[in-house]
């Protein structure tokens, strides 16, 4: 299930609960210490377009029926 209830029919890699773009990359190493947590969620289609995770969502105090307009 996405966090706005509605049946999850995508994967989305998350850091520190952010959505990422597939492929990208996220230095996470030898190097340096990771500082965010990589993870996936489960989003339904449209939250999937606009990159809205359940943190994401939260952090911005937004309904699952209310969503902004993400530039680009
Ligand atoms: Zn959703």
């Amino acid at each position: 299930m996405c966090w706005c209830g509605a049946r999850a029919t995508h994967n989305a890699r998350t850091v520190g609960g952010e959505m990422v773009v597939e492929g990208e990359q996220v230095v996470v190493g030898d190097v340096y210490q990771p500082v965010e947590e990589v993870g996936y969620e489960v989003l339904c289609r449209r939250h999937h377009r606009r990159w809205l995770t359940g943190a994401a969502a939260h952090a911005a105090s937004i309904s699952p029926d209310v969503l902004p307009v993400m530039p680009g």
